[in-house]
């Protein structure tokens, strides 16, 4: 019952999307990335001052939890609440990251890195990630490694940069994105990608008059199971802040704000960039996905699956890539009634609240 919001694949999932959007007769917009796969746009304005815009699927694979958002959200509660606010609806914005089980997009560039205006200008952005990382894993050189290799080096040469360095150096240097290695993860590209470019017109387009414009980026994976991380660009005392807090008051959520240091290009910086609007607030919600005993111990186990799973993509040969993909699916997934139930009332909660006091 608790799975009514989820589906097999991609396909599925975006039918159902665009079904439950033209049921509650949302204007409508694909955008192809290649042969069956598009970037689906519902938009409604029913409200002139303010809008809410629910995005999915920046890291393919999360699409998967960001589409199960949209479709609840459109079955439950647009129609009691359309007054409200207008809403934009961007559904899976890497579609052949989520049809494929990866985080990256088919150029293996972070969508979430790639929102950046002076490629040509910067030779490195991420200097220290040149230090710490390059020549140092062999997944910078996918094609003289094996499954063994992979994991054997990520576990003892990140222990030994681990010692030499801060491990907030370390874990700050991979996530912050790079343009050295475009087989390598986080990499931000060399120029804006196609999808960058559509977010960037259907940004623009759409939020145009509005004077209060909320921008929720739905991902999943990087917090322990059962928990949402929710990020945001602002300070500690800002109004933005204030707000996220009334949101989940008396919820088990982890609270963190520091998101938009962490790294760059992410499509926040977009938002902020197109959206013209006097008042902007950004949300970005990270349902976790992974039980360990620790939230380190959580976070590694899944930096490690994205580097293996780089690793086999950019192989010629794709050895193991089907395990790895299930693997993948698990990870950012997880299947089971429980987490059904955790997220259909963690999602529901918050969404009446947003309507409440945005
Ligand atoms: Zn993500």
């Amino acid at each position: 019952m608790n799975r009514k919001y989820f589906y097999k694949n991609y396909f599925e999932a975006r039918n159902k999307f665009i079904e439950l959007s033209k049921k509650n007769k949302f204007e409508q917009e694909n955008y192809k990335i290649e042969k069956n796969l598009t970037i689906d746009v519902s938009f409604k304005k029913t409200n002139k001052d303010k809008l809410i815009i629910f995005l999915s699927g920046v890291h393919g694979v999360e699409g998967y939890l960001g589409s199960g958002f949209q479709n609840l959200f459109l079955d439950k509660f647009f129609q009691k609440n359309k007054n409200k606010s207008s809403v934009l609806l961007i559904h899976s914005l890497n579609p052949y990251g989520y049809a494929n089980n990866r985080r990256y997009n088919k150029n293996n560039v972070d969508l979430n890195r790639n929102n950046i205006e002076n490629f040509k200008n910067v030779k490195n952005i991420n200097p220290k990630y040149t230090e710490i990382f390059r020549n140092l894993l062999p997944v910078y050189n996918p094609k003289n490694t094996n499954f063994f290799t992979v994991y054997f080096y990520y576990y003892i040469k990140l222990f030994l940069q681990m010692i030499k360095y801060a491990p907030s150096d370390v874990i700050n240097a991979s996530g912050f994105g790079q343009n050295i290695d475009s087989k390598s993860v986080c990499y931000c590209g060399n120029k804006k990608e196609k999808e960058t470019l559509i977010l960037e017109n259907i940004l623009k387009k759409h939020t145009k008059e509005f004077k209060k414009v909320i921008f929720v980026d739905i991902h999943s994976g990087s917090a322990r199971k059962y928990e949402i991380a929710t990020y945001t660009n602002y300070p500690e005392d800002s109004k933005e802040i204030k707000l996220i807090k009334k949101i989940w008051k008396n919820t088990k959520s982890r609270f963190t704000k520091a998101r938009a240091m962490n790294h760059i290009g992410s499509v926040e910086d977009s938002f902020y960039k197109n959206c013209k609007s006097k008042e902007k607030y950004d949300i970005t919600l990270e349902y976790g996905t992974i039980l360990r005993f620790s939230m380190i111990m959580s976070l590694s186990y899944l930096a490690r699956l994205l580097v293996i799973e780089n690793s086999i993509y950019n192989r010629k040969k794709k050895r193991k890539y089907k395990k790895i993909k299930r693997r993948m699916k698990e990870a950012y997934f997880p299947e089971d009634e429980t987490y059904y139930l955790f997220f259909k009332k963690r999602t529901s909660k918050f969404i009446k609240r947003i309507y409440k006091y945005f």
